[in-house]
């Protein structure tokens, strides 16, 4: 079994681990490549403007994490065409189908990005041009691979010219359309040439050699060679999201378990299905079950006389009770009462917050959620959405409150940030007053939160302006208080302001507590966005083309819930793919 995924980047140690054996395959199975040559693919991939082609990887991976196989892709936006540089499989993988899966990704990737086609080269298997029986018969192999797409050598050209006379297999270039039905003109085919073979084998090719072979374009349009060796009509390109491009979602299994049966207690069970009733009408996502992990993980945030005491108090309750905290310890915090129940109010910064029998085991297991989705980014994912409840963004290092235990989204920020600078931006209606308490004074995690003003919203007693951050956290938490009358257009401004901040800060990854209680009537927020302004915004925060982690936080409206939360994620997908040709443009 294996995965196909794109690799984006050397930064994470997977990344770097897969493309150190890519390099290892390129040694093995292109003995002919110079040492350069294998050094320089992190770079081609972080610098596209150097190698005047947009370098796409793809890796087929087995189990932990070993490369099977590779396909690299390059792209160029402007004459809108891709040439596949790659694919092999690792040299004990061939014949395993991997080529062929690679083959196929990369030609969805090159529909997706608006292109006429695919080229790439293939040895000959002309006995005049390719000497060797053996070889002959590999190149024929190939050539009747890729004639199952339909892609064949392009005809009557001088492309397969040997660059010294008498050298042995020159290549095809061959072209595949994906299907598009493309009558490819010869100006366009011309140009196209030359970009390959100035820019791929530059300071291989000689000019008067260029000039020969575009100028042997002669066909308009070209035409390609007659199939040979497949009868049957091409195989089709597949129109669903490719696998690796879908959204990772993880949903809190348990959430139920935690439910609040009174009036008024809006943060009820029905929100997890009225969001999942809407993504599961769309290819967008990649369902993954949560893994357990240890409590280690919350008490690297929180307290742990607070983890301990959250635990002890719901085990000790009967099924359905609940404890409302009643007492505070304004004055003095220093003498916790013995009595659990009263100790409520020692942990608990609100009245509406009640510890239910099952608060910590539903809190547990949507920190669950939220670190298996960011162990995803860490595999090299770009986009996950943890789809839970309780909530957890009020949750401050040693309280619960505003229907939060565990504050999920810091928790999964905190594991991210072993890998380098985290942003959380939260769009939540309220205050994200739990991660700015958490992440105060540091630097390496930015907390910016768009909220209700203190002044009209919970929290009310955080939130403000000149809450900056303490020490070397100074200047590192941004708070964005709005009036009261918020509509869409307002709020674009808004966030567009923040995102400069979060490129300014230059993330390794980006955490979003997903508040969707900023929409039009919700019970708990007084704003006005509707769906498309929630597509609009995750249309600009994927356009920062970040690793994300997506939090489910408030959101009460049940009637339009499902729908703002499809509309933010859709944009949020649309973002970090649609954009890609237009940046590179
Ligand atoms: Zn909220």
């Amino acid at each position: 079994m294996f995965r196909i995924r794109r690799v984006y980047d050397d930064i994470t140690p997977a990344n770097q681990e897969a493309m150190a054996q890519v390099q290892d395959i390129l040694r093995a199975q292109f003995p002919g490549l110079s040492k350069k040559d294998v050094a320089k693919l992190p770079e081609q991939l972080r610098n596209p403007l150097k190698y005047r082609f947009r370098s796409v990887l793809f890796i087929a991976e087995g189990a932990r994490g070993r490369v099977d196989g590779f396909a690299l892709l390059l792209h160029e936006a402007a004459l809108k065409f891709c040439y596949l540089d790659y694919v092999s499989a690792a040299e004990q993988m061939t014949g395993s189908g991997i080529g062929g899966a690679l083959y196929e990704r990369v030609r969805e990737e090159a529909f997706d990005l608006n292109t006429v086609g695919l080229f790439f080269e293939c040895l000959p298997d002309d006995p005049g041009l390719s000497r060797n029986p053996e070889i002959r018969k590999q190149n024929a192999a190939r050539l009747r691979f890729y004639e199952r797409y339909a892609a064949r050598p392009i005809a009557n050209t001088a492309y397969e010219t040997p660059l010294k006379t008498g050298d042995d297999n020159p290549p095809y270039l061959v072209y595949d359309d994906l299907g598009q039905g493309i009558e490819l003109p010869r100006d366009m085919a011309r140009k196209i040439v030359r970009t390959i073979l100035e820019r791929k084998y530059a300071g291989v090719c000689p000019p008067d050699y260029i000039e020969t072979v575009v100028n042997s374009f002669q066909d308009d349009p070209v035409i390609l060679r007659k199939p040979m060796y497949v009868k049957k009509p091409p195989v089709p390109i597949r129109r669903t999201t490719p696998l690796d491009k879908r959204i990772i979602l993880v949903i809190n299994d348990r959430h139920w378990i935690h439910h609040v049966e009174e009036r008024g207690y809006v943060e009820s069970p029905v929100r997890i299905d009225t969001i999942l009733k809407e993504l599961d009408g769309t290819d967008l996502f990649h369902k993954v079950p949560p893994r357990h992990f240890s409590e280690k993980h919350i008490k690297a945030v929180h307290d742990s006389g607070f983890v301990e005491y959250l635990r002890k108090v719901c085990i000790n309750l009967e099924p359905g009770a609940s404890v409302y905290p009643y007492v505070f310890p304004v004055r003095n915090r220093t003498r916790p009462p013995k009595n659990l129940p009263i100790r409520a109010g020692y942990y608990c910064i609100d009245t509406f917050t009640p510890i239910n029998g099952n608060a910590y085991l539903a809190a547990a297991r949507a920190v669950d959620c939220a670190l298996t989705a960011a162990k995803k980014l860490l595999e090299g994912y770009r986009l996950a959405y943890a789809l839970v409840r309780p909530p957890g963004h009020h949750a401050e290092p040693a309280t619960c409150g505003g229907f939060c235990y565990f504050n999920s989204a810091a928790i999964a920020a905190q594991l991210l940030s072993a890998y380098g600078k985290i942003v959380i931006l939260d769009v939540d209606y309220h205050h994200g007053n739990g991660q700015q308490e958490i992440f105060y004074d540091r630097s390496d995690v930015l907390t910016i939160s768009i909220h209700g003003h203190p002044s009209i919203a919970y929290p009310f007693f955080s939130g403000f302006v000149g809450e900056k951050g303490r020490g070397a956290g100074r200047g590192y938490n941004i708070n964005i208080p709005l009036p009261e009358s918020v509509d869409g257009d307002h709020y674009r401004n808004v966030l567009r302001d923040a995102i400069k901040r979060v490129t300014r800060f230059n993330p390794r990854f980006l955490v979003i507590p997903l508040g969707l209680d900023t929409a039009k009537e919700d019970p708990t927020g007084s704003w006005s966005l509707e769906a498309k302004d929630f597509a609009s915004m995750g249309e600009m925060i994927g356009s920062l083309r970040l690793p994300t982690l997506v939090v489910q936080e408030g959101g009460y409206d049940t009637r339009v819930l499902g729908i703002n939360a499809r509309h933010f994620l859709a944009g949020l997908w649309s973002g970090a793919y649609s954009s890609e040709t237009a940046r590179v443009g």
